[in-house]
């Protein structure tokens, strides 16, 4: 029977029969549309060393910008207890971003701690990779299975404009080579092409990634935040993508592999791995999204596309238990009704929203 039950701390968590957050019984938590909770994105900071211009452009993120201090981030042990009750309510993949996490001090004791979580089956970390030669070997020992790389331009003039850094391709090379040599794998490596910027590397992108073993995923480029200068005609569609890739490689579409997956994968004919497009704005899929992000201060995000998050940072400093900390969430997950890439492709996506730097990607 659907109905609603106050909690502790003064909640409403809407129970309905499958939806009951009981984990004693194996019910599941769910939102208004029937979607789980079961990938967690934490952002582990809002710095980085790069700028990218459709992340991070440099006039908004310079040296004026405020960016959070470090007293006002969860303590490896405030996150750790918070990714344990998420882990409770059905969270199996926990990925690590930011900001530029690998910028996190002594990530590896944080690898460390959440390796030993039970119910985690996935911990994974997207990285712009220009720390991964020092911290790669370091990270593999502590626990973290895989890796994403970030790289949107093999050539050097290009990657400088897009990353907006002095820094060559090299350095993420480097980093993608150091994450294979530790065995970080399967290495992911992401790319977003923008129209007129980087659209011209999407096959020599393909090309580098069938030679280094590493598997591509374009993403398209969203209107993520309100300082990146997003318009359409930017956005490169997948269904252009895949036409040039297969120009080129004769692909075909391998079957999704679970509920949730976000990419369209594609596997090459001759038999050299697979190729994969995330479809955000031209084919969105919230109605599988499964995904919650934690702010590297504690704000608990429905969207990618929120303009605000809950925060559970006070919760757990106002010495909330573990029961609490729980209903909590089960209550701000079970209002859920996020569906902003949808409402976007129907016209209706306004308003204001967080940056993609401060929630992670
Ligand atoms: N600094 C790390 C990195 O670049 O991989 C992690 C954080 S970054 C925000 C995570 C991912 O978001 C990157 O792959 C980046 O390319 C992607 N991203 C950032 N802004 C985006 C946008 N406006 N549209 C699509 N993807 C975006
Ligand atoms: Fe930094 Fe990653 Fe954003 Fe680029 S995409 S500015 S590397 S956070
Ligand atoms: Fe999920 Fe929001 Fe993205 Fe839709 S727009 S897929 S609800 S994060």
């Amino acid at each position: 029977m659907a109905g609603y039950r106050r909690t502790e701390r003064g909640a409403e968590v809407m129970m309905r029969d499958h939806v009951e957050v009981d984990g004693v019984d194996g019910q599941r938590l769910t939102d208004r549309l029937g979607r789980p909770v079961e990938d967690l994105r934490v952002s582990l900071t809002d710095r980085c060393n790069l700028r990218c211009r459709y992340c991070m452009p440099r006039e908004i993120f310079g040296p004026d910008h405020a960016f959070l201090e470090r007293e006002e981030l969860l303590s490896f042990e405030e996150l750790t207890r918070v990714l344990r009750v998420f882990v409770d309510l059905g969270v199996s993949k926990l990925r690590l971003t930011g900001g530029e996490p690998l910028l996190r001090r002594d990530l590896p004791d944080l690898i460390a701690m959440l390796a030993a979580l039970d119910g985690v089956d996935d911990i994974a970390l997207t990285t712009n990779g220009i720390l991964l030669p020092r911290l790669a070997p370091e990270l593999k020992e502590a626990g973290l299975e895989r890796i994403t790389v970030s790289l949107d331009a093999l050539d050097d003039e290009t990657f400088r404009a897009v990353a907006d850094t002095p820094l060559s391709v090299q350095a993420v090379l480097a980093g993608v080579d150091a994450a294979l040599a530790a065995g970080l794998t399967p290495v992911k490596v992401n790319a977003v092409l923008q129209r007129g910027v980087n659209d011209d590397q999407a096959e020599a992108l393909a090309g580098w990634a069938r030679d280094t073993g590493v598997t591509l995923r374009f993403i398209e480029f969203m209107d993520v935040g309100t300082t990146n200068g997003w318009v359409r005609d930017k956005v490169v569609p997948a269904a252009e993508l895949v036409e040039r890739i297969k120009a080129r490689w004769p692909i075909e579409p391998v079957a999704p592999g679970r509920t949730g997956e976000v990419a369209e994968r594609y596997r090459y004919l001759d038999g050299v791995g697979e190729v994969g497009i995330v479809a955000s704005v031209t084919r969105p899929f919230c109605r599988t999204c499964n995904r919650a992000r934690l702010s590297a201060i504690g704000e608990l995000y429905t969207c990618l596309f929120a303009a605000s998050g809950h925060d559970l940072r006070a919760v757990v400093r106002d010495g909330a238990d573990d029961a609490a900390l729980r209903d909590t969430i089960a209550a701000i997950w079970s209002a859920r009704t996020d569906r902003a890439s949808e409402l976007r492709a129907e016209g209706g996506l306004s308003g204001p929203r967080v940056e993609m730097s401060y929630i992670g990607g």
